[in-house]
């Protein structure tokens, strides 16, 4: 099966499973990565966790704050597309990462 990125944003939100275990951040920002260096984006995405290490900000609903859209429920889109950093670039459709995040938001495998 093909999955169409720009219906679904699964990998954009923090996983029930990482939730279960009492983690409230989700992907994790790598110090080489550009969004770093934006002054205006660190303002608005960033936060860093106990540890001090840096993650996507997430919204009350627990999806990137930068996400368009609701997961799964149609259009959604990435609002920082090009400064969004190197986690998020990794993850393919279809691969483990992809699955699972499709699988534990209720989306068709
Ligand atoms: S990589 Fe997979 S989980 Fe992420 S948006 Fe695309 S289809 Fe959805
Ligand atoms: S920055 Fe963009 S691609 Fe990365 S989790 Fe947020 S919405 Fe998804």
């Amino acid at each position: 099966m093909s999955y169409d990125c720009q219906t679904c944003g699964a990998c954009c939100a923090n996983l029930p499973s990482n939730r279960a275990e009492g983690f409230g951040y989700w992907v994790e920002i790598k110090p080489d990565d550009k969004i770093l260096t934006r002054q205006d984006l660190l303002r608005k995405h960033v936060i860093h966790d106990p540890d001090g290490v840096p993650h996507l900000r997430l919204a009350p609903n627990g999806q990137c704050l930068a996400l368009r859209g609701r997961v799964g429920g149609g259009k959604v889109a990435c609002g920082i597309y090009h400064q969004r950093p190197s986690p998020c670039r990794r993850v393919q459709p279809g691969d483990g990462s992809c699955l699972q995040s499709r699988q534990e938001h209720g989306l068709e495998l």
